[in-house]
């Protein structure tokens, strides 16, 4: 196992009946309140005028429209707003979008240069405003960490920054939020959180009991719990569950002492630069090609310990084991009405898969820490592998 430093300072109010808090754990940092949403969902739901009638007494800033895959424009807006407001606390209400964009925006308020300089380098990242949030979609576990994910447009980067100051102070996260997230939210948040957690499962750092049976119990969690939550979409317990996961899944609990080489996020990062697609989904469709490529003789074992715990496969030959265990997550993302196709994504060219790869290798070196070392011409494969239908060898 590695050394790592555990920090997570985020006070979370999980549960129904919390938001008569939001007001004090606002204004425990002033009056000037910088509320952020995404592109209507919240006032659909109600959840807005909840807010609104909890911040009564403060000085509130409205910036909506953050766009799923959220952008630098929106980032700029919010420190704009920030300065223009003398802004003492940022409040964003949403999912992984809006609250990425608010925790750049929180650190480009303190910061003197262009907030696109602190994703493409994030040793830049320095002091913040304080950071609310109110969870509406259980996917990133954002609502829990220091990172966040931003595009570029203009450039089709699309790259995540880090730092301390970038932990929520609050997070509030009420399963009841998230009933009227789609089936296609649903689904694509659930194979967010199970690729964060496979992303640090499959990881060369070794003695890692701890993290991969942790992993395996909330890899377990999603999959009861998903189709739950698609079937029957205000079913408490089964969101609760999700939402959980979704933080657990990403705050270090799996991933510190680990040497997280994370390689189908950054091959999924350029699909969603270049073509906008659902991160999730991308990722799902992604995976099942990646462990394919990723199964060796080295290993062999963890995939077997993984179709063993997680699914329940019994042989005695683990390449077997292995092999059904992947055909397993593809079934599994499949059931989810995920389309495992680039083309079932919307993705119907193949000239840009050279660049692609080449941008996700140079970006996240996979070659360094990755449990299978990718060169481009692999990166370059798995995106065709992943325009044909799925098939593996049992
Ligand atoms: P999202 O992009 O925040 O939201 C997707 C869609 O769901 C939006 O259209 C949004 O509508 C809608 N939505 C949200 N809550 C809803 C609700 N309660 N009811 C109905 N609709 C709702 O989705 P996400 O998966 O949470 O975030 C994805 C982003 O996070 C990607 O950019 C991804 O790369 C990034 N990410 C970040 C981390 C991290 O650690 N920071 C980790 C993984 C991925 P409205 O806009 O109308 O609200
Ligand atoms: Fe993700």
């Amino acid at each position: 196992m590695e050394n790592f430093r555990f920090y997570v300072p985020t006070d979370i109010r999980f549960g129904k009946d919390q938001l008569d808090a939001l007001h004090d754990s606002v204004a425990q940092f002033g009056n000037n309140v910088l509320f952020i949403y995404g592109g209507g969902s919240i006032k659909k739901s109600g959840l807005y005028d909840q807010v609104l009638a909890q911040l009564a007494g403060l000085n509130v800033t409205e910036l909506s429209g953050v766009e799923p895959n959220p952008r630098i424009e929106s980032v700029r807006e919010a420190v704009k707003l920030s300065h223009e407001n003398n802004i003492d606390v940022i409040l964003a209400v949403g999912g992984g979008s809006v609250i990425d964009a608010a925790k750049v925006a929180a650190a480009g308020a303190k910061y003197e240069g262009d907030a696109w300089d602190l994703v493409k380098d994030a040793s830049k990242v320095g002091e913040a405003l304080p950071l609310v949030d109110i969870l509406t979609l259980s996917a990133t576990g954002t609502e829990m960490n220091r990172n966040a994910v931003i595009t570029n447009f203009d450039t089709n980067e699309k790259l995540g920054t880090t730092g301390w100051n970038l932990i929520p102070a609050v997070s509030f996260l009420n399963p009841e939020n998230t009933f009227t997230v789609s089936k296609w939210q649903t689904a694509a948040g659930s194979a967010d959180i199970m690729s964060h957690l496979f992303e640090q499962y499959f990881d060369r750092a070794e003695g890692t009991d701890i993290q991969d049976f942790v992993a395996e119990g909330i890899l377990k969690t999603v999959i009861k719990n998903a189709p739950i939550a698609m079937q029957d979409p205000t079913n408490y317990d089964a969101r609760a569950n999700l939402m959980w996961a979704s933080s657990l899944a990403l705050n270090g609990l799996t991933g510190k002492g680990k040497k997280n080489g994370w390689t189908v996020h950054p091959i999924e990062h350029e699909l969603s630069a270049y073509y906008d697609i659902t991160h999730g989904a991308g990722l799902a469709a992604l995976t099942p090609r990646w462990m394919e490529f990723a199964l060796d003789a080295t290993t062999v074992d963890k995939f077997a310990q993984y179709g063993e715990n997680v699914w329940g496969i019994k042989n005695d030959d683990k390449m077997k084991t292995a092999k059904e265990a992947i055909l397993a997550t593809h079934d599994f993302f499949a059931s989810l009405d995920i389309p495992m196709t680039l083309q079932g994504l919307g993705i119907e060219e193949d000239t840009k898969f050279a660049e692609m790869a080449a941008e996700a290798v140079r970006i996240d070196a996979l070659d360094k820490n990755a449990y299978a070392k990718m060169t481009p011409a692999d990166v370059e494969a798995l995106y065709r592998a992943t325009s044909e239908e799925f098939s593996i060898d049992l």
